[in-house]
């Protein structure tokens, strides 16, 4: 061979420009590797849908006739880390040039750099390559998204919406409106909780791969059984597309912020799950733009609101929040604006708290390595928020639980989003909310241990008070907020007492977070 040219795992695009024509001098790697199972602790079912889904793949691309190099733990062991495995195998097949695709995340972008960089010094040529994936070109970002700056997501998606002319009657949005979500995000009565759809879930068999978990002795969080219920190739993804399109895409945007313990198929909802297929680069965003358009033609029970709001998360946020990671990397990893310090409390690792609002969200991320959009905002990350836990803890514990996550896209809607722990670069204000909002949109605090109704009580909703403790504590930064200030007034209106009491009995809950 002469070039070698790496395949990430998150890089199985089989539609990239490289395998458009054979070329018997190119040796195509595919590695399982012992720095991407160790950077974080990661749920046992994203692990399996990874390594499952890069065999799946080198499989297709040599069916297709190209030459491939598939090497699982068992192969990598004695390898450090990457470039240890490159220069290896570069050594071993005498190979002149290096070529790769820039990879989405920092660590992986700045480790193949260094690299590239001691190769050029040995005479190998290196190449990189745009992974052809994202809407937005890689060199529009700088402009896009400058540095430090807030963007608001709603100015770019409108840019987006014009500039690929989506949803698009000439100038104006179609519809006659760019954002419906007045009329979305509704919550579940029993009847539509009845009509949940069950989820269409894949049966990949992964005995192997536990094994070669249980060998290498990797450590896990959550449970898989023998079998994954993640898409692992292309055919299993564009069948889950197809499904959510006539199951999903009805109810999208009306249930998109809804949750229930009601059913069994709550966990999924009206949620694509496509994420993992998208992130892994097995579906290209646009292939599910245009299948959520085609239903929305062809389908007259999909209305605009359903489309448009699944339209904006993939050509709005998704682009959005990459453009934010590559606009502030590396510097964005570390901020901590409001200097959160308290530890993750365990029960986040277990499920086992009384609050039954986190007591399903986390035990749901557990059993599936998924939950939906809400439940990691409004109720893992709101309660990171409300009990100020140190961002890193809380982005690590975003970056192993859940089958998407990829550094590029958890980081902007953890500690973005979710802590604002980057003073508002993402938003324009702190997703924080009391058990009322948690309330509202589900069934939890039916039967929950704690009550939502009271703040003071020995029972009362632990959100209650935290939320008006996180409020008073970031008071000089958040009260010339525009759209934080209002609030504030309903809090002076409290009597001194009232509001010391308050005040006391969230610290005393700060004190006691792993007994919640
Ligand atoms: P759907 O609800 O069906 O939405 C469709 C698609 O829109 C998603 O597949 C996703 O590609 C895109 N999308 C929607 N919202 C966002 C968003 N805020 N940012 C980026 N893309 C979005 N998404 C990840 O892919 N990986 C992550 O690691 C990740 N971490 C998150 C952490 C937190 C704290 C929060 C609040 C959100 C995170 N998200 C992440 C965004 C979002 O929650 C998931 O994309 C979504 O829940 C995935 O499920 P789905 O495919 O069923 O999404």
């Amino acid at each position: 061979y002469q070039t070698l040219r790496l395949i990430l795992g998150d890089q199985l695009n089989a539609r990239h420009s490289w395998f458009q024509t054979k070329d018997e001098t190119v040796l195509y790697l595919i590695a399982e590797l012992h720095q991407e199972t160790g950077y974080v602790t990661h749920h046992i079912q994203k692990v399996c849908a990874f390594f499952a889904a890069m065999q799946a793949f080198a499989g297709a691309l040599q069916r297709a006739g190209h030459q491939v190099c598939h090497l699982t733990l068992d192969e990598t062991k004695e390898d450090n880390d990457l470039p240890d495995l490159l220069l290896r195998l570069i050594r071993q097949h005498n190979i002149s040039t290096f070529e790769f695709q820039r990879p989405d995340e920092y660590r992986l972008y700045d480790q193949l750099h260094t690299f590239a960089g001691e190769l050029s010094q040995l005479g190998i040529t290196c190449r990189e390559y745009d992974s052809e994936h994202f809407l937005l070109p890689f060199s529009d970002i700088a402009d896009a998204f400058p540095q430090g700056k807030s963007v608001l997501m709603e100015h770019f998606y409108r840019r987006m919406r014009k500039r690929f002319n989506i949803l698009m009657d000439g100038d104006r949005p179609i519809g006659g409106k760019w954002n419906y979500d007045q009329q979305n995000r509704q919550s579940l009565k029993p009847r539509d909780i009845e009509a949940i759809p069950t989820p269409m879930v894949f049966h990949n068999p992964v005995t192997e791969i536990l094994a070669r978990l249980q060998r290498h002795q990797v450590r896990t969080i959550g449970t898989c059984g023998d079998t994954l219920l993640w898409p692992v190739n292309r055919r299993q993804a564009k069948q889950l597309l197809t499904h959510f399109c006539e199951a999903g895409l009805p109810f999208f945007g009306r249930f998109q912020d809804a949750m229930t313990e009601q059913s069994p198929h709550a966990w999924s909802l009206y949620h694509s799950r496509l994420s993992f297929a998208m992130n892994t680069k097995m579906l290209h965003p646009m292939q599910v733009i245009r299948a959520a358009l085609e239903a929305f033609e062809a389908n007259n029970a999909i209305d605009i609101a359903q489309a448009e709001g699944f339209v904006r998360q993939i050509l709005g946020w998704r682009e959005f929040v990459r453009g934010i990671y590559w606009g502030n990397m590396p510097g964005y990893k570390t901020q901590n604006a409001l200097n959160a310090q308290r530890k993750l409390p365990d029960f986040f690792w277990t499920g086992n708290t009384r609050m039954a609002c986190l007591r399903a969200a986390i035990r749901q991320s557990l059993d599936f390595a998924y939950a939906h959009h809400i439940q990691r905002l409004m109720v893992t990350g709101n309660f990171c928020l409300l009990a100020g836990i140190e961002p890193d803890e809380v982005d690590n514990w975003y970056l192993g639980i859940y089958v998407d996550a990829i550094e590029w896209v958890e980081m902007p809607n953890t500690r973005g989003m979710t802590q604002f722990a980057d003073n508002g670069i993402v938003a324009t204000k702190p997703y924080a909310a009391s058990g009322n909002y948690i309330n509202k949109m589900s069934d939890h605090c039916k039967n929950c241990h704690y009550d939502v109704k009271t703040k003071t009580d020995k029972n009362a909703c632990p959100l209650n008070s935290l939320y008006w403790y996180f409020l008073e504590r970031h008071q000089s930064r958040l009260t010339r907020n525009p759209r934080v200030g209002m609030i504030y007034r309903s809090w002076d209106n409290r009597s001194e007492d009232e509001r010391q009491a308050i005040l006391r009995h969230a610290e005393h809950l700060l004190a006691n977070l792993d007994a919640l």
